[in-house]
């Protein structure tokens, strides 16, 4: 039986299997396990394909847009320290935050009974 669906975007969203919620979905950085090694649940066949990354960028803006126009206004750095800040800050961010992303996404999809591959 499948769990409802905030429970299964909670469970992936912490990167674990959406059906058990004890299992680990990814075995490398982004690369999901074929099954959960707890309940068995088939997740390798899942595309998530642009949304994980779509929603990294959106959390992403954001977080930065706000900051980096916070700083400005009231330390006025120069412009090459917030430019090279807000790149470095967006890489390690997008690295952080896009693994949770998928996690978010396979979970969906597990739940949906989706594979990223459908045709309508
Ligand atoms: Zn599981």
């Amino acid at each position: 039986m499948r769990p409802p669906l905030w429970r299964a975007l909670w469970r992936g969203l912490r990167k674990r299997c959406p059906g058990c919620g004890a299992g680990r979905i990814y075995k490398r950085y982004l690369k999901p396990v074929s099954a959960c090694a707890n309940c068995g649940a088939a997740l390798g066949h899942i595309r998530t394909d642009d949304f994980a990354p779509w929603l990294t960028i959106l959390i992403l803006g954001h977080i930065l847009v706000p900051l980096l126009g916070t700083i400005d206004y009231f330390f006025t750095p120069p412009l090459w320290l917030i430019l090279l800040s807000a790149v470095a800050l967006g890489a390690i961010l997008a690295l952080a935050v896009l693994p949770h992303a998928k996690g978010l996404c396979l979970g969906m999809m597990w739940v949906l009974g989706l594979r990223g591959d459908e045709q309508h």
